[in-house]
């Protein structure tokens, strides 16, 4: 197997044997049937092939895990729901530790809380929580991780009424590279709750949450409009007069791709590019109607699935085109201070150009109780920004990975000569560029204290498979 010191390293029958006698859930090596039915990565370029796959049934399953992993010198990869755009949960010939059977999802209606697992996916979080009326803010697709984009910052659609995942994490429990579980929380281990707000898998596996959740739904007033790209100039602009008006229950977004032709989505704009404008209001659905109609108004749409509708659907509405294991990805994000003209014109300019159909050219509306949290609070260090740019490179065939990936960086670069410098590491590409890409300037002044925590939780680098943050010369626990 691969170890974390280069050289491979054989496991005796004898151990492996001992290691399922004491897992409860799942021990697989490539020779057992199982093994293909593991939960695959989302993204094509990654698919990973491990030499051992542990899918723990709890906590005590980490612990063993992680035990193993460290006394072997393994190459660990932990995934949570596979999403990882950058492929961060994929291993060749390491320890993959599988959260997927640890997708529990507990709602506490009258505390307005909820605990989640840490291999659940966005999809159960809003099952359990719709049921009682309540949302924990994370992300838009539904087969997303909730453990992953969490560690990340997190945003959806209720980002700037009710700020990111981790503005409403309440604690955490955490197996650290030592086999301890630890709880974190404000008052208990607050060092490790500050980093994992942000910080991403660096400081252990997270078996579960626990976030703060909020009334929002059934029904929810939502936009969803698609223009043609030959309007770019007309619909962007009065998009951005729009956003510039909209209270803090709107979350609103701006986009441009090509869809192949689906049931669920307007035959008017299948296998065509469009501009797409959307935004949820979180509160009360008449109102937000109201609220969202002039952006209903905008030129001559091509088709408008603008409505009062189901939270959970409009968390959904996206999946299938994010099918797992379908498409090769490479993203990059930056973020602006406002959409300026000339960031507009590159915006636009780029959305014309996008080398591949599935690329898709967004802008992200944020702001509001996302910047009331100051830059130091948590490890998440972007809170000044009113929008984030993200150039989504998608596309299938593997010929294609050279020309789209430089695509994908000429047009971030662009546009990030224009931000304020920083990049959300959830939609960082790391092809060539390595684990540590991104991670200097997603941290900015945050990044000394997350090397000495990390240091401190895992001095030897073991969880090493993420948006990488290098332990400093520091003392264990
Ligand atoms: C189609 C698509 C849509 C997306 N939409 C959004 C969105 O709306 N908002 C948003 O903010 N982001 C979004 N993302 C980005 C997403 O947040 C990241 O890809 C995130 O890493 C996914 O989490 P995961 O658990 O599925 O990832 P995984 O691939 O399982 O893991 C990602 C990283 O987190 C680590 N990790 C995972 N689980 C754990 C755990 N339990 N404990 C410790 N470390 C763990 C892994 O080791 C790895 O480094 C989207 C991504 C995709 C592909």
């Amino acid at each position: 197997m691969a170890t974390l010191s280069g050289p491979q390293t054989q496991i005796s029958d004898e151990s492996l044997g001992e290691l399922r006698m004491i897992v409860r859930g799942d021990v697989l090596t490539r020779e057992d049937p199982g093994y293909a039915a593991v939960r695959p990565a989302y993204n094509a370029m990654h698919p990973g092939r491990p030499a051992l796959v542990v899918r723990p049934t709890g906590a005590a399953d980490v612990i063993v895990a992680i035990n193993f992993a460290r006394a072997n010198g393994l190459v660990v990869a932990v995934r949570g729901g596979g999403h990882s755009v950058a492929g961060l949960s994929s291993v060749d010939g390491g320890l993959l530790i599988d959260l997927a059977r640890m997708n529990g999802v507990v709602v506490d209606p009258e505390a307005r809380t909820v605990r989640v697992q840490g291999g659940a996916l966005i999809g159960d979080v809003d099952h359990e929580t719709q049921a009682f009326g309540l949302v924990a803010p994370s992300g838009i697709v539904s087969d997303t991780g909730v453990a992953g984009l969490t560690l990340g910052g997190g945003e959806g659609w209720l980002r700037r009424k009710h700020g990111l995942a981790i503005d409403n994490l309440l604690s955490a429990q955490v197996v650290c590279a030592d086999g301890e579980l630890r709880t974190a929380s404000a008052d208990t281990n607050p060092d490790l709750f500050w980093a994992l707000r942000g910080g991403g898998g660096n400081f252990g596996v997270v078996t579960s949450f626990t976030f703060r959740c909020h009334p929002v739904g059934p029904i929810v007033a939502f936009a969803g409009v698609f223009h043609p790209v030959e309007d770019a100039e007309n619909v962007y602009r009065k998009f951005r007069e729009w956003a510039a008006t909209v209270p803090e229950e709107i979350s609103a977004m701006i986009g441009c791709t090509t869809l192949p032709a689906s049931e669920n989505t307007p035959p008017e704009i299948h296998n065509r590019p469009f501009i797409v404008t959307g935004a949820l209001y979180s509160g009360d659905s008449l109102e937000g109607q109201k609220i969202i109609q002039p952006l209903r108004e905008i030129g001559t749409p091509l088709a408008d699935i603008s409505g009062p509708l189901p939270f959970a659907a409009v968390q959904a509405a996206f999946d299938e085109f994010f099918r797992r294991g379908t498409l090769r990805s490479y993203w990059k994000s930056t973020f602006v201070e406002e959409l300026t003209d000339p960031i507009l014109d590159i915006i636009m300019d780029k959305a014309r150009s996008r080398p591949s159909d599935r690329v898709f050219v967004i802008a992200f509306q944020m702001g509001g109780a996302i910047n009331r949290v100051g830059a130091g609070e948590t490890a998440y260090s972007e809170r000044s920004a009113n929008w984030m740019i993200s150039i989504d490179g998608n596309w299938a065939d593997e010929a294609d990975d050279d020309r789209v990936i430089s695509w994908v960086r000429d047009a971030w670069a662009e546009v990030h000569a224009h931000g304020t410098g920083t990049q959300y590491l959830n939609f960082t590409g790391v092809e060539g560029e390595g684990v540590t890409a991104g991670v200097e300037s997603a941290f900015g002044q945050n990044l000394v204290r997350l090397a000495e925590i990390k240091a401190k939780y895992d001095p030897q680098n073991l969880f090493r498979l993420n948006n990488n943050i290098v332990p400093a010369a520091g003392a264990g626990i």
